[in-house]
């Protein structure tokens, strides 16, 4: 419910906030390159998905 700013003290603002957390994002090993990538996502790092080439990634 939305309440006016000037009727919510600091200190109930202060400790809703405290409960936000930070999330570890979600990395798992490519099992191609063993690089970290995201689940269910093309590898960034050799271009591959499910055993297959999706992308081309450059290599100098
Ligand atoms: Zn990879």
């Amino acid at each position: 419910m939305a309440v006016p700013k000037k009727k919510k003290s600091k200190a109930s603002t202060a400790s809703r906030r405290a409960t936000w957390k930070l999330e570890a994002p979600g990395l798992v090993e490519c099992p191609r390159c063993h690089g970290a990538r995201m689940p269910h996502r093309v590898c960034p790092q050799c271009g591959h998905y499910d055993g297959k080439e999706i992308i081309k990634i450059k290599e100098d």
